[in-house]
């Protein structure tokens, strides 16, 4: 069952800024949906959109089987939680939690009731007495969310939810998030750029470019086989190696070297002689300091930098031929110096070849 469809949506600001450009989405009945991009790619504009709190310059917003382009927010069914939180500071958490409910005109009495109940589910009971000003970031969120959860909207907005806490706190914060979303089944679309957060929690992820969707998917579709290179440079934590070549036969010349073509690509399967650009993650690289220079299949080049990432380190090696460097992953325990010659092996399954910004 679809929750948010989206069609044809258009928003252009004053000045003629295009911020989303005619697009169509579907986000399914209980869905974790991560709207990820860069900065000014148009994510906020299309949450705030799906919110009511922008009106659409074309298309349609549809949530389950109501068209609510016209509605505005409040008769949406629909909970936004903000970046800053935007609690009300001179309100206690109870005050704020029950707030959506008074609006509603629910009586005193039940609006306590129901504020205590959401803030013990989120672990916020002994707290209801506090102002804002009295919590730690984490606890803000939490209340927050109860806010959002106190009416039993059909949909979740959130604006990057995570983005005002540290970095431990993120990841408790972001474990339980996925726990609640799960035990709750409400559909959720989340805003963010930060594509770790967007691998982890979602179910399925749209990135962004210029008010577009540049690639729909599962977060291991999204990761194992990027549409194109702009999907590919922006997701992973070390983006992928992105090398200029071109195909000889089931191979391709990168620089000097000959690298594997995709394993499974019939010999003669990718254009002969086409410009093409080699995919590979750095994990899917395999560093050796010895090899047969004259058998194909590996890149040799220096290693120029040694990052220690904890569990493995990622190293920087300039490629004798020229052309850019490449990142490879290598364990934590691999004794490597800087300045050493080395070799880069592509792990054929996991090579992947675009043409024209494409994945071929
Ligand atoms: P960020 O991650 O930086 O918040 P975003 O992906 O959420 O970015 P939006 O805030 O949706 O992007 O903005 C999309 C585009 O619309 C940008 O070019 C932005 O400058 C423009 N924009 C946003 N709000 C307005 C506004 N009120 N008036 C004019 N242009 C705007």
């Amino acid at each position: 069952m679809t929750a948010i469809s989206l069609t044809g949506l258009t928003k252009v600001y004053p000045g003629d800024v295009t911020a989303l450009d005619t697009l169509d989405l579907e986000i399914r009945d209980g869905e974790f949906f991560a709207l990820l991009g860069p900065s000014g790619c148009g994510k906020t504009t299309l949450l705030r959109t799906i919110a009511g709190l922008e009106s659409a310059t074309g298309g349609t917003v549809a949530i389950g089987e109501r068209d609510v382009t016209a509605l505005p927010p409040g008769r949406r069914d629909v909970a936004m939680v903000f970046q800053d939180y935007a609690l009300f500071p001179h309100m206690t958490v109870r005050d704020n939690i029950g707030y959506p409910l008074k609006i509603k005109k629910a009586p005193a009495a039940r609006r306590s009731a129901k504020a205590a109940e959401v803030a013990a589910e989120l672990g916020l009971d002994g707290y209801l007495a506090r102002r804002p000003g009295q919590l730690s970031g984490g606890q803000q969120q939490r209340v927050a969310l109860a806010r959002a959860m106190a009416c039993h909207p059909s949909v979740f907005l959130f604006d990057e939810p995570l983005s005002n806490l540290d970095a431990r706190l993120r990841l408790e914060a972001r474990t339980f998030l996925k726990r609640l979303q799960r035990e709750l089944g409400v559909t959720t679309v989340f805003v963010t750029h930060d594509q770790a957060e967007a691998l982890a929690l979602a179910d399925r992820i749209a990135v962004l470019e210029a008010g577009r969707i540049r690639q729909l998917g599962t977060p291991t579709e999204i990761y194992r086989r990027p549409a194109n290179t702009f999907v590919a440079s922006f997701i992973g934590s070390t983006p992928m190696n992105l090398l200029p070549g071109t195909v000889r036969g089931a191979w391709v010349r990168v620089g000097d070297a000959l690298l594997p073509g995709p394993m499974g690509t019939e010999a003669g399967a990718l254009p002969e002689g086409a410009e093409v650009v080699y995919g590979i993650r750095p994990e899917y690289l395999r560093y050796t300091a010895q090899h047969a220079a004259d058998v194909p299949g590996a890149l040799p080049g220096r290693v120029t930098v040694i990052e220690n990432l904890g569990s493995t380190q990622l190293l920087t090696l300039d490629p004798v031929a020229g052309g850019p460097p490449l990142q490879v992953t290598v364990p934590e325990d691999l004794p490597v110096t800087v300045g050493e010659p080395g070799y880069a092996l592509p792990r054929p399954e996991r090579v992947l070849i675009y043409r024209d910004g494409d994945l071929l």
